[in-house]
């Protein structure tokens, strides 16, 4: 079935999700997998607390056959495949997401607990595009011819040029907030390289990639290209990271992790890309178009319950519009609507998982504490791993709530004086991944996005990557970009080649 209308009610479960959750497999090579070990591990539905299904919990022993499948793919068939053929099995690929794309959506909204509307825009649909977008790369890449001054020996001439190699086999390692769109971002770019990839999903999310590995295989990629390993961080994570066949890290997760992998990349050197954590400012001037408000919030901030790395979760409005952006912006929060996410009208979703919970929790208790003002002081279902949302004022600059990424639906609101100050209380964190400007005054736009410290700088608009913009942060949101033309550059070395004639 192919995907439902985006804001269409979920009338059943399809009967095909019950029977892949009674034994979901990991993919080595041709095979989907039980763990050698045996082991498994409980995956829950967010929006009950109940298990979902027992998934595998991979070993460093399974990791290393994937990494040998991905690198006997990489040195066989892979590499003789032509680019047009590359292109033709990733474009065969979007089609069959898409045509699966209902029982991607809600085995998707069923592990993580989004809402289905951005199961099936996001995690369906923007894959599907976003793999055909890479597609099309895969027959575009190209090196340079260079002109080259080498006086010796006289009467030598030389011509050099450049070619562009994939660098190898990828460990491609994601985080549970997007998960099959995370698996896309990583997979895409390296197959229109040429590389081949060994991915390991976030524990508490592994179902749509495992799922995905199938459609890899109906595709007709030739096998060990894709690999998806299940498990803990630090069991099939670690060992992943630590392979000495792997040639390139692509990580998205959270800052602490993020540091630990990027040193072990160092001690072997292998290539490393790494998209981090975030605390986005929302900087709204006395100008702004009022009208915008309730989108600020809305998509700036409670997309995905506020489980998005760009999220807009601190707002600094200008004085003169103070107090009524805070009644707007309170006003959507108080009515955004709780509820599981298999219902398209509920904006607040659980989050991903009990332990999530607590941290969202105790970042909010630790908010009070510390004498931040709670705005809406609503309250969630009591069952499944609800947190209301909440809206905080008096928070200073050093409080944790403004500092730490809660990673849920929590937004603080904080006036400012004039744009000078506005733009050191933005670039007050160590984090710099995503920031908008709201105004109607194109000087300003132009004066102080260059001052904002992020890797994307929205105006009027926030939390809306798309998929020919680059995207990734500065200071400790990362290293890298994803997305756009130079994506690919991560899955490639540059070779120079330099011939002699007389
Ligand atoms: P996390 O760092 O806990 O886990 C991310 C992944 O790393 C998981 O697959 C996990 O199993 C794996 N992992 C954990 N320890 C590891 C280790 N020692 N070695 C190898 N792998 C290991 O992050 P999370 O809680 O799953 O995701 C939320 C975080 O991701 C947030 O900080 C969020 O901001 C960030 N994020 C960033 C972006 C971005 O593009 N910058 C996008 C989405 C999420």
């Amino acid at each position: 079935m192919r995907i439902a209308p985006p804001d269409s009610a979920v009338s059943e479960i399809l009967p095909s999700i019950a029977a892949f959750l009674k034994a979901p497999r990991m993919l080595i090579g041709a095979e989907t997998v039980a763990a050698s070990s045996g082991a498994t591990f409980a995956v829950f539905n967010p929006a009950t607390g109940a298990e979902l299904a027992q998934v595998p919990a991979g070993t460093a022993d399974d990791v290393d056959r994937a990494v040998k499948a991905a690198q006997a793919a990489f040195e066989g068939p892979w590499s003789r495949l032509l680019p047009v053929q590359r292109q033709g099995l990733m474009l065969k690929l979007a089609d069959l997401i898409e045509q699966n794309g209902e029982e991607l959506a809600q085995l998707e909204t069923l592990n993580q607990g989004k809402s289905i509307l951005l199961s099936r825009l996001i995690e369906v649909q923007s894959s599907a595009e976003y793999i055909r977008y890479m597609a099309g790369w895969s027959t575009k890449i190209q090196g340079a011819t260079l002109d080259v001054s080498i006086p010796i020996p006289p009467g030598m001439s030389y011509q050099a040029f450049t070619r562009k190699e994939p660098v190898g086999v990828v460990a491609a390692i994601t985080p549970w907030n997007f998960p099959l769109n995370m698996a896309v971002w990583k997979i895409a770019p390296a197959l229109a390289a040429g590389c081949t990839v060994v991915l390991k999903p976030a524990e508490e999310t592994p179902l749509t990639a495992m799922r995905l590995a199938q459609l890899v295989l109906e595709a007709g990629i030739p096998e060990g290209v894709v690999n998806v390993i299940t498990g803990m961080g630090h069991e099939a994570g670690a060992a992943l990271v630590a392979h000495p066949g792997i040639a390139k890290i692509t990580f998205t997760g959270s800052t602490e992790t993020g540091k630990m992998i990027g040193i072990q990349a160092m001690k072997d050197m292998k290539r490393v890309t790494l998209e981090l954590g975030g605390k986005a400012p929302m900087v709204m001037f006395d100008d702004m178009d009022l009208d915008l408000l309730g989108a600020a919030a809305g998509i700036g901030t409670f997309f995905n319950t506020g489980q998005t790395c760009c999220a807009g979760v601190r707002i600094y409005a200008q004085k003169g519009i103070y107090e009524k952006a805070l009644e707007v912006i309170a006003g959507v929060t108080r009515n955004l609507a709780i509820g599981p996410g298999l219902d398209p009208a509920n904006q607040i979703n659980p989050v991903v998982s009990a332990r999530h919970q607590a941290h969202v929790k105790a970042c909010i208790a630790r908010g009070l504490e510390d004498g931040a003002k709670p705005v809406i002081n609503a309250t969630a279902p009591a069952t499944g791993f609800y947190v209301a949302p909440e809206l905080f004022t008096d928070v200073r600059q050093d409080m944790a709530l403004m500092q730490d990424e809660v990673f849920g639906p929590v937004v603080t609101m904080t006036p400012f004086s004039d744009p000078d100050e506005a733009v050191r209380l933005a670039n007050d964190t160590r984090y710099g991944l995503g920031a908008s400007l709201w105004t109607r005054d194109l000087n300003k736009v132009m004066r102080y996005v260059p001052k904002i410290q992020a890797g994307t700088v929205w105006v009027n608009s926030h939390n809306i990557p798309d998929q020919n913009m680059p995207f990734g942060g500065v200071k400790q949101s990362g290293i890298g970009r994803e997305h756009g033309a130079g994506a690919l550059d991560n899955y490639l070395e540059t070779k120079s080649v330099c011939i002699a004639y007389r």
